[in-house]
């Protein structure tokens, strides 16, 4: 086969039986091959499912027919044949090959069963990432990620949001200095962002509605199911706004988000055995107190604490879906959520949860430079070193607030995956930094 006939090749999906008797191209992975004694059988796969071509013998020439049996897993092969009905093969219809070329082979010892009927630990098949995303099942969750983020960005540009990039290399900490990785920058100090959320503030002063969808990193010690070191933020900003236009913004953008992703992405949920609920809007909403109380009798937190994860466990066996949480303890909040006017006890903040499981967090920022100078002092942090953030604040700021939500966490949701691991393609954790 000559290069430009690569080019002419058709997808697993488009060899349907209305091709019948016509000449096609396919190329693919071996996934098996199969050896009736009269007819041999090669499995192919490409990005969207299987092919079956049949070589009757006695039909096809006998090199051909013997080369179905060389043939290793993961080898990728271009068939070039005469497309034919069969019931029983995948789409309807099979090839009878004229020609096959075998682009390239794999290894025999392969580090994973790609079909994934011999079934391997998560670190085993994240050492050999690629290998494992042959599998249909790993496949599907990025499929739907890809999908899930499709309609969040279209969500957002129809809601008149403009997109931004913000800087990831940092000269101060965004908010304190516990979670930041400092990096090597020449003669200086600097750090990767664990946030964009100063840029993404002082853009609203001019873009009015902002968003950005990048990584971030946070130097985080523990290493749970929910967290990882690198993750993709889903951050939003807005001019002339509060918390609770937020909020609606949230709810909204994940209706459409659900929505859309269910519509497109029925094979692979049906792969993953998972059926989107598209959630009803607007979600309930519990105050921190309203919560607190709730969990009085299971467990003891004290007001102004952090809901920590038994605690999250256990509200989660009592709400179900997503729910807010809002108005936190205004020390419990970083320095540029305002402060609730007539309740300085709390702050104008909101947690958005699925279950047991914090997805966003949000609210209403301070948008006075002198508010914002004293919230700085009172969390400790030097307002000097803010100077170019506080600056911004000279040129007239709108009042503004906005969300920052993990999109692993989100797409953990929809596929059921209960470690986050899973939802990335090659994850950053503790220990782990390669592959
Ligand atoms: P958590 O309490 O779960 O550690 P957080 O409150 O520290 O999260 P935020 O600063 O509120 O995190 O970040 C906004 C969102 O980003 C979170 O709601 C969560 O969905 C996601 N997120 C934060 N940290 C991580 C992480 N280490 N790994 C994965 N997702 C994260
Ligand atoms: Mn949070």
């Amino acid at each position: 086969m000559k290069p430009e006939d690569l080019k002419k090749r058709i997808l697993s999906r488009q060899l349907t039986p209305d091709l019948e008797g016509q000449e096609a191209i396919v190329c693919g992975w071996v996934s098996h091959t199969r050896d009736l004694g009269g007819i041999r059988f090669i499995v192919i796969r490409d990005k969207y499912g299987e092919i079956q071509v049949t070589l009757p013998k006695g039909k096809v020439n006998e090199e051909l027919f013997n080369l179905a049996d060389k043939l290793g897993m993961e080898w990728v092969v271009a068939v070039k044949g005469v497309v034919k009905n069969e019931k029983r093969a995948p789409q309807g219809a099979e090839i009878i090959p004229e020609e096959i070329e075998i682009l390239n082979r794999a290894i025999s010892q392969l580090p994973l069963d790609p079909t994934g009927r011999i079934s391997a630990d998560l670190d085993t098949r994240l050492n050999a990432r690629i290998m494992d995303l042959r599998r249909p099942q790993t496949q599907a969750i990025f499929k739907i990620n890809h999908h899930l983020l499709r309609f969040i960005r279209e969500y957002l540009i129809k809601e008149d949001f403009i997109e931004i990039n913000t800087p990831k290399i940092i000269a101060t900490a965004t908010e304190g200095g516990t979670e930041l990785f400092p990096l090597a920058y020449f003669e200086k100090e600097a750090f990767l962002a664990q946030s964009p959320q100063l840029y993404k503030e002082q853009l609203s002063s001019v873009f009015e509605r902002v968003f950005e969808i990048a990584p971030i990193w946070r130097a985080e010690m523990h290493n749970t199911t929910r967290h990882l070191n690198e993750l993709i933020m889903v951050d939003i900003e807005m001019a002339y706004g509060n918390m609770y236009d937020v909020m609606e913004v949230l709810e909204n953008m994940i209706k459409y988000a659900f929505e859309g992703t269910s519509r497109e992405c029925q094979k692979e949920l049906k792969i993953l055995n998972q059926k989107i609920e598209v959630p009803k809007t607007p979600f309930p909403r519990y105050t921190y107190d309203e919560v607190l109380k709730m969990l009085e009798n299971k467990m003891e937190i004290s007001w102004g604490e952090d809901i920590g994860t038994e605690a999250c466990k256990i509200l989660g066996e009592l709400l179900n879906g997503f729910y807010f949480i809002i108005e936190w303890p205004s020390t419990s909040k970083p320095f540029y959520i305002k402060i609730k006017e007539d309740d300085p006890r709390v702050s104008e903040s909101f947690d958005l949860n699925f279950d047991w499981l914090e997805i966003c967090s949000g609210g209403t920022r301070v948008h006075d430079k002198e508010k914002l100078i004293s919230r700085l002092s009172e969390q400790g942090l030097n307002p000097s070193s803010f100077k170019f953030h506080l600056q911004t604040f000279d040129y007239g700021m709108p009042p503004h607030a906005g969300f920052g939500l993990g999109l692993a966490r989100l797409l953990m949701i929809i596929t059921g995956m209960s470690n986050i691991r899973e939802c990335v393609l090659f994850p950053r954790d503790r220990t782990r930094l390669t592959p």
